[in-house]
């Protein structure tokens, strides 16, 4: 606890020191959470004989739990526990989560997904606003430095994404690992991998100064009274009698209805009443974060086709004409392939147009974000035009789209949290984050029912009557996507006015 916060924010350089070590633990988290995502509904579909709608609802209800629960585990931080002790508990229930899936799948299939969904929501939120503190709040490198985080978050996707599910359909170390134990071992990978991301936060929190402390800590920066150490169990406790609630909830489908049409309204109430007792200057910059967070959700909406409509797209629609890759295992991992690549060299790009002055501010880079998107969902129209009569497209095509999509989402995503912590007062910080991610919920709900309309291909439709379908769809997403930037960028005076000094 050597360095003072003036110490870890005047650093020299492109980059906090202190950032690797988050980049690496957010690395590990997400394998292990990217790894499980990406085995929940192939093995449900043939492990747990669960029909394909089912299975599909079923994921998306677990998606937009975890989403929801950043929520939870940001305002716990704010107001009890702090960002470490969330992200250490977080931790631990995601590993117990991964252990519990080790130990039986097949058993205790949906306890282990409750663990990982109450231990994401501890940990997701309150680690990207760690990144934030590193940075003094009108340093102009904290959009490059959340870029890099980025790429680890998509190290982490990549990595785990393939290899839990190659390992757990005995692709991968088929040879070595006995029939029986390889879904085991694919989840318990989940689970060393969350160990590893713990061991090195514990190590990371000797350079973190006072960031990230508990309030009521003598040396936290927001000074309050000692929490009394109730509390802290209190939430410890509460967080565990949510794990039957959330198995109950993800397993009946219509519960996520209900409860999406109920936290929204509720979280903007509490919010509203946090902004009550903020001063007017704090208050502007709240609702400038409400509108991105707003904004947010139409794009997640748009941008999660991935997990849905396209993945059918994918499989029915594609050939192998990228180096004869699996069209499927393109879609799901071309974008983070990407991203690892692109985000440091975007975030480079924003450090040499800051100096020369030239750095569009975070309004216009969101707008270029939906700008993107659309101009990557033209793309997947467009795909229609390279068919054969079998309505077969190229997957090259396709993956331009993918790299537009990305160049898109690098304009928002990182930005997006980067700019939450510097709209928030410092007592709100874990909570604002939660929202953002609350908005991912709702946008990959808007996702399904999006791709849900998308699919009105006809029984007995062929192939291209399908690829017509879908592409006339994308046409119009495209369109959506398009005027939300350029609305954005309009609305850009008055959004700068509520952001003050903030850029
Ligand atoms: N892919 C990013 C991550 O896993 C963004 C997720 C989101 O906000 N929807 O952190």
């Amino acid at each position: 606890m050597n360095l003072t916060l003036d110490e870890i924010q005047n650093f020299k350089g492109k980059y906090p020191k202190q950032i690797w070590s988050l980049f690496f633990s957010e690395m590990w988290e997400r394998f292990c959470f990217y790894g499980m995502r990406g085995m929940l509904v192939f093995f449900m579909i043939s492990q747990l004989n669960f029909h394909e709608k089912e299975a599909n609802l079923q994921y998306g209800a677990t998606q937009a739990f975890v989403y929801a629960f950043t929520f939870v585990g940001g305002l716990f931080a704010d107001k009890i526990l702090g960002f470490r002790k969330s992200l250490f508990w977080g931790g631990l229930l995601m590993i117990v989560g991964s252990l519990i899936l080790a130990t039986d799948p097949h058993k205790f299939f949906f306890l282990g997904i409750a663990f990982t969904v109450v231990g994401t929501g501890f940990f997701k939120p309150n680690i990207s606003s760690m990144v934030g503190q590193l940075y003094k709040p009108n340093d102009s490198r904290a959009d490059a430095g959340f870029s890099l985080f980025y790429a680890g978050i998509n190290l982490g996707a990549l990595l785990g994404g393939y290899l839990c599910i190659a390992i757990g359909k005995g692709e991968l170390f088929g040879d070595f690992i006995s029939e029986g134990m390889r879904w085991n071992i694919a989840f318990g990978l989940a689970a060393v991998v969350m160990v590893i991301s713990l061991i090195n936060f514990v190590f990371t929190q000797r350079s973190l100064g006072t960031i990230g402390l508990q309030p009521g800590h003598p040396l936290s920066e927001v000074k309050s009274a000692t929490m009394p150490k109730w509390k802290e169990y209190g939430v410890y406790i509460l967080s565990l009698l949510f794990i039957p609630i959330i198995m109950k909830m993800v397993s009946v489908p219509e519960y996520t209805d209900y409860f999406m049409w109920t936290v929204g309204p509720l979280t903007l109430i509490y919010l509203f009443f946090e902004m009550s007792k903020v001063t007017s200057s704090e208050r502007k910059k709240l609702w400038a974060a409400l509108v991105f967070i707003l904004f947010s959700i139409l794009f997640w909406g748009i941008y999660e086709q991935s997990g849905g409509s396209l993945s059918i797209f994918a499989a029915k629609n594609l050939n192998k004409d990228l180096l004869g890759l699996d069209p499927n295992g393109v879609n799901n991992s071309g974008g983070a392939f990407f991203i690892i690549f692109l985000a440091p060299l975007i975030g480079l790009l924003w450090i040499w147009m800051s100096k020369r002055k030239i750095e569009p501010n975070t309004i216009i880079k969101f707008g270029l974000g939906f700008i993107f998107l659309g101009l990557g969902y033209y793309v997947l129209f467009a795909t229609r035009f390279f068919a054969n009569l079998q309505g077969i497209t190229s997957l090259n095509f396709f993956t331009i789209a993918l790299l537009v999509i990305t160049l898109g989402e690098l304009c928002l995503s990182p930005i997006g949290l980067s700019i939450m912590t510097k709209l928030s007062s410092k007592n709100l910080q874990g909570m604002m984050m939660g929202m953002w991610f609350l908005a991912s919920a709702y946008g990959q709900y808007v996702a399904g029912i999006i791709g849900a309309g998308l699919a009105t291909t006809k029984e007995g439709a062929t192939n291209y009557d399908a690829l017509i379908t879908y592409t006339e769809g994308y046409k119009q997403l495209a369109l959506y996507a398009v005027i939300a930037g350029v609305v954005l960028i309009l609305l850009s005076p008055f959004v700068k006015k509520l952001m003050q000094e903030v850029k």
